[in-house]
């Protein structure tokens, strides 16, 4: 097949011609963003970029439109930009700030989410962009040689008295400071609500613009965040919403349609999308070709003014666009600049004022593949973390967290009718681990085996009643560490890893995890953002004043291990209902009772409640909890030991390592979690779990109908 990113690897481009364009630039250019970026931008070779060298606006050509309504010859006061990595949002914006360093006088502020993202934009955005473009040297002082006024990390003078500041929107004095014409604000929806006090940082830095009144400048750019809190979704959605459409390469059809995530696909051809006009496939070779025709249609709803209570009404003067745009009707739901460049007038959709918001994803930039997508897609199905990092970082969309659990009296119903023995470790898994919460008066623990997928089953659990500060509650934990359970194909296995929760009577735990190769100290770690299992720490068991043992203590990043295990309890159920074999999966044998379903599923994600821009894991009141915690404490376990490190060889040589001499086969059934065989099925399963993505924008499905053979297959999927 044809590498597409072979065919975008151009020539270098011609040196002579751009340094005498660079040498002839100065007074300022009377250009746009766009023709600014294409003449004289270049990106540095620190930059990372495979495109290091000259900007070429052919490579994302949707961008261009971006770039023009970022610059402050555009009359609107504020732009948002909200999308997927890979689509070169942020350099729009950057080639926006580096026009008006170019063409006006003005100060600007640049705000970044963190000091680590802050140390990035300074170093590979804005310094090498600066070095690597000759028309912007003489305009940044002393930034590339070292004088008295030179510039700083924070502060880049610019020729004249302007400034450039580079700030974290964590810090107020960084927010407040002399005025400023320009604002980028950059991965907005990482911002904290509040600042020092002083409330939202976007508001504080909006109050250092006040003094250029409406032509002022702030562009939001940011990867959308969690549904609900989402700042730049918010903002997106405030402005007129335009999407991408691109006209169906085939020429019997022609129709403007936007490229879909739900309509995507993978058969032998390769990845394509389906037209949703014709139903005809669209293959990568032909995506150049598609976005270099794209154009911007607003899709935000306008509310119907005789309806103003009605949310959902629509306005019947200013209807949102139809799905599918025949060419003929393109130009009256276009936005004003799409217009303008199409048919060289005024006209398009009405935008009501709004100001201009873009939403996009990777499948029509040139910098990404269509083949990277689908990779994505399928290796997110087992891990609702990477799901999540899916949808933000490929589809530009908010994730919605489902912290909710399915219902316990169901999960008791189902597997009980499953009747999975309890004891024993099945067949297709050969890896063991185990977690014991301390609790006032006992110690309970639970057991897990693992296998490929990954999947998981509980086969063991139980409570070792007594003190936990007595030496014979720890001597008979000790017991249970050092049981083996008999496999239905492989040997007699012991724990691979046991944790024990420090988070009570941790000298206790301490002394005890020392004591045994296989047992961890943890600790709930609450933040968000923690990794599943953190780095350790040395931790010392200190009794009665004396040091008795020290041992390792490991943080489990509680909040992204229960959505995997609430994943697990789901994709469990669609297992049993449909008998195929489901990703990240968690099974039970059938002697655990609605207690133990109801202690399991005893968490939900609180929208209401944040804890760093997430919402946070609240309990049920009055409902113990212990089982989940024992679920997410033997998951960390397992992944401690290798289950998402292992690819299908390596699990294949644990299990060699590890079968009875007559179980080798026993595996086979699980190489269809795997890429190759049964593609059909595969995709089959894919499709239906893409019924989950939500639609980007609003759309007028009356105005134009999907054809027959699209709306079969749109019945499939959304099934
Ligand atoms: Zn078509």
């Amino acid at each position: 097949m044809l590498d597409f990113q072979d065919a975008l690897t151009l020539p270098p481009a011609a040196p002579v011609v751009l340094s005498a364009m660079a040498e002839s630039a100065d007074p300022p250019p009377d250009m746009t963003v766009s023709e600014w970026a294409e003449a004289f931008r270049f990106l540095g070779s620190e930059s990372g970029s495979r495109f290091a060298g000259k900007w070429e606006n052919r490579r994302v050509p949707l961008m261009v439109e971006v770039q023009d309504v970022c610059g402050v010859d555009h009359p609107s006061r504020e732009v948002a930009i909200s999308g997927g990595a890979q689509i070169a949002k942020s350099e729009a914006a950057l080639n926006a700030l580096c026009h008006m360093i170019r063409t006006a006088s003005r100060s600007a502020l640049v705000i970044l989410p963190s000091q680590e993202e802050f140390g990035k934009w300074n170093r590979v955005k804005f310094n090498t962009t600066v070095e690597a473009t000759p028309d912007l040297h003489d305009h940044v002082v002393g930034l590339r040689s070292r004088t008295e006024d030179s510039s700083t990390t924070a502060y880049k003078k610019l020729r004249g008295d302007g400034f450039v500041q580079l700030t974290t929107a964590s810090s107020s004095k960084g927010l407040q400071g002399l005025p400023v014409g320009f604002i980028i604000a950059e991965e907005v929806t990482e911002y904290e609500d509040d600042v020092g006090g002083r409330g939202d940082p976007v508001s504080q830095a909006q109050a250092r613009m006040d003094a250029w009144g409406d032509e002022g400048k702030i562009i939001y750019v940011s990867t959308p965040g969690v549904k609900g809190s989402c700042r730049i979704t918010t903002l997106v959605e405030k402005g007129d919403l335009r999407v991408p459409y691109v006209p169906c390469p085939h020429e019997e059809c022609g129709d403007f349609i936007t490229l879909d995530f739900a309509a995507m696909d993978r058969d032998e051809t390769g990845e394509h999308f389906h037209c949703p006009s014709c139903s005809a496939a669209i293959y990568e070779t032909q995506k150049l070709g598609m976005i270099a025709r794209g154009v911007w249609v607003p899709t935000f709803r306008s509310p119907d003014p005789a309806r103003p209570d009605d949310d959902s009404a629509e306005n019947p003067d200013n209807p949102c666009p139809p799905e599918i745009i025949p060419a003929d009707t393109l130009a009256r739901w276009l936005s004003p600049e799409s217009h303008q460049r199409l048919y060289g007038a005024p006209g398009g959709r009405d935008t009501e004022g709004r100001y201009p918001s873009f939403r996009c994803w990777q499948a029509y930039s040139g910098l990404g593949s269509w083949a990277r997508i689908w990779k994505r897609w399928q290796d997110a199905q087992s891990d609702p973390t990477k799901l999540r990092t899916f949808y933000q970082q490929t589809l530009g969309l908010a994730y919605e967290e489902r912290g909710d659990a399915p219902d316990h009296e169901t999960l008791t119903e189902k597997w009980r009718a499953a009747g999975r023995p309890s004891g024993v470790i099945p067949s297709w898994a050969c890896m063991l681990t185990g977690m014991a919460d301390v609790q006032g008066d006992r110690v309970e623990w639970g057991a897990y085996a693992w296998g490929p997928g990954p999947r998981g089953q509980r086969i063991a659990g139980g409570v070792i009643p007594g003190d936990p500060e007595s030496p014979t509650t720890w001597a008979e934990l000790g017991r249970v560490v050092r049981l083996t359970f008999p496999g239905e194909a492989c040997v007699d296995l012991g724990f691979d890893r046991f944790l024990v929760d420090a988070g009570y009577k941790s000298p206790y735990v301490y002394l005890f995890a020392s004591g045994y190769p296989n047992v961890m100290a943890t600790k709930g770690e609450p933040d968000p953002h923690a990794p599943e299992l953190g780095t350790p720490t040395k931790v010392k068991a200190k009794i009665g004043g004396k040091v008795m043992a020290a041992t390792e203590l490991y943080k489990l990043g509680q909040y992204g291990l229960k959505r995997r295990v609430y994943f697990g309890l789901k994709q469990g159920l669609i297992e049993l209902e449909t008998g195929v074999m489901q990703p990240g999966a968690i099974g039970f044998s059938s002697e655990v009772d609605q207690g133990f379903f109801k202690q399991i599923t005893a968490e939900f994600l609180n929208p209401n409640r944040k804890f760093k821009n997430m919402p946070v894991w609240d309990k049920q009141a009055h409902q113990a909890n212990e089982q989940l915690d024992i679920a997410v404490g033997a998951l960390a376990g397992a992944v401690n030991f290798g289950l998402d490190r292992l690819d299908w060889q390596g699990w294949q040589d644990l299990f060699k390592a590890r079968a009875k001499a007559d179980a080798l086969d026993a595996m086979a059934p699980l190489e269809r979690l795997w890429a190759t065989p049964d593609a059909a099925a595969r995709a089959e399963e894919l499709a239906s779990a893409k019924s989950r993505i939500i639609q980007p924008a609003p759309k007028n499905p009356s105005a134009k109908p999907a054809k027959p053979a699209w709306a079969a297959r749109l019945a499939k999927i959304n099934r």
